[in-house]
């Protein structure tokens, strides 16, 4: 258990150093499997400076919790949502980082454009359709699109990673963020080619 605590608050820092989540309470969310039946969580309203091994909460994937020292985030629910569902998926980062949101706030998923998106994301990355955060629905939505991929958009929202480690899950997030980056600088130069069949195509942007 420490271990994981351990894990988490690194990639907290890391997540803050590499400017992938804001100053404030507007961050997200980080979460790794612990066992086979439960994940530690980041806690609501809490900079990821302050995370201690002593402030991280504990969840059950029957919704109830082993240790809950903090405020619980909202985001713990489709969190929730994912261990119960896909038990190869042992880690999960939500963020709201600037390019990746850009990218959501346009409704603009991003094609299959590197071959690198194979391996850190699964594919093209897609976008899930906008519901209130943390309703019943955006929590489904999120659940749904994850399946077989490692990276979600959340229409007017942000990013959701998935992972088989912490470490991987980091690494997509930092892939997808820089990818999203180069994709919207791409888009303003008009014209972007897709890596689809034999000889690929150009998007009609
Ligand atoms: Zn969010």
């Amino acid at each position: 258990m420490e271990t994981y605590k351990r894990e988490l608050i690194n990639v907290a820092t890391k997540l803050k150093k590499n400017g992938l989540v804001q100053e404030g309470v507007n961050k997200g969310s980080i979460s790794v499997r612990a066992s086979d039946d439960a994940f530690i969580i980041s806690p609501s309203k809490l900079d990821y400076s302050m995370l201690t091994g002593e402030n991280l909460n504990v969840m059950k994937l029957d919704g109830t919790f082993i240790s809950q020292p903090s405020p619980v985030s909202r985001d713990s629910y489709f969190h929730l949502g994912i261990y119960r569902e896909y038990p190869h998926i042992s880690a999960i980062i939500h963020t709201h980082s600037k390019y990746a949101t850009a990218l959501c706030l346009a409704n603009r998923p991003i094609p299959f454009i590197t071959v690198g998106m194979r391996f850190h994301c699964g594919g093209s990355v897609e976008i899930a359709p906008y519901a209130p955060p943390n309703s019943e629905q955006c929590n489904n939505y999120i659940i749904e699109h994850v399946k077989g991929k490692k990276a979600v958009l959340l229409q007017n929202h942000g990013l959701v990673c998935v992972g088989e480690t912490l470490p991987d899950c980091y690494e997509t997030t930092e892939f997808v963020e820089s990818l999203s980056e180069s994709y919207l600088h791409a888009l303003l130069l008009g014209e972007v080619k897709i890596l689809e069949g034999e000889e690929g195509r150009y998007a009609n942007v």
